[in-house]
């Protein structure tokens, strides 16, 4: 199928600097303010600066939205928290609020009142301990990138330095995420966080995420951390009692080895 995207959203705009100012950057967002949260269930060699971290479910949850009309766009905002681990700030999300759609292929979509007075009663309902921390919004068919409605949309209501734009284009699949940096939104990566469960295990959708992310392979979990560590003294022991057999097998054969039992 093809999509004609509305007019606005042909083309990305050249990079403009927000009329909020360069103030606007999340590398300028201090660590040590803010809670620390150990980053588990994702691997990867990161950096120190400012990391988006999106969880599984919610991913999924955002993917099966975008995908339920792929004739308009769809929006919503994102849930979250800001935290900081050992490595560098970052900004978890947790859920997302499905918002509207476009009334048509030649519109965009846009966050009206009643939209606004729908996300803050379930903020207050089921996330009365998370920020709208950015939103998100599909482009069916013409790809990752932002226009000049969606920066609009982003210097008016999503212009704190940690706030970001999430496109998701749900017929190529792919996902991009928009952070502030010096007053500009520009593309960044982002980790995704396996969900686990009150044992520690992590459960997988068995709904493809469609996305490519920058990690894929969770970290080991604390079951298969000691089935490994039992293996390798497995392992070990095995080695050592062959050597020993050895030895002791050379010098019952009239080998001159020096064994500490024979001292
Ligand atoms: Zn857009």
């Amino acid at each position: 199928m093809d999509i004609i995207p509305p007019p606005s959203e042909l083309n990305a705009p050249p990079p403009t600097v927000s009329p909020n100012g360069e103030d606007l950057d999340v590398d300028r967002i201090e660590a040590d303010e803010l809670p620390v949260r150990k980053l588990t269930h994702v691997s990867a060699d990161r950096g120190t600066a400012f990391t988006v971290v999106i969880q599984r479910s919610t991913l999924n949850a955002m993917h099966v939205h975008g995908k339920s009309d792929t004739a308009v766009e769809v929006c919503g905002v994102l849930v979250g928290e800001l935290r900081h681990d050992r490595i560098s700030p970052y900004l978890l999300i947790t859920a997302n609020i499905a918002g509207d759609k476009a009334s048509s292929r030649q519109t965009q979509v846009t966050f009206t009142a009643e939209t606004w007075n729908m996300v803050q009663a379930e903020m207050e309902a089921k996330h009365p301990d998370k920020k709208v921390v950015g939103w998100y919004h599909t482009h069916p068919g013409f790809g990752v990138f932002l226009s000049g409605m969606d920066l609009f949309i982003q210097d008016n209501f999503f212009n704190l330095a940690w706030q970001v734009a999430w496109v998701y284009d749900p017929l190529a699949e792919i996902d991009g995420v928009f952070v502030w940096r010096l007053g500009k939104s520009v593309k960044a990566d982002f980790l995704i966080e396996e969900d686990v469960d009150t044992h520690g295990h992590d459960f997988r959708s068995t709904l493809a995420a469609g996305s490519h992310p920058v990690v894929v392979t969770a970290r080991r979990t604390r079951r298969e951390q000691l089935a490994n560590l039992a293996l390798l003294t497995l392992v070990f022991l095995a080695c050592f009692g062959i050597i020993w057999y050895g030895m002791v097998w050379m010098a019952s054969h009239g080998f001159r080895v020096r064994l500490p039992i024979e001292r």
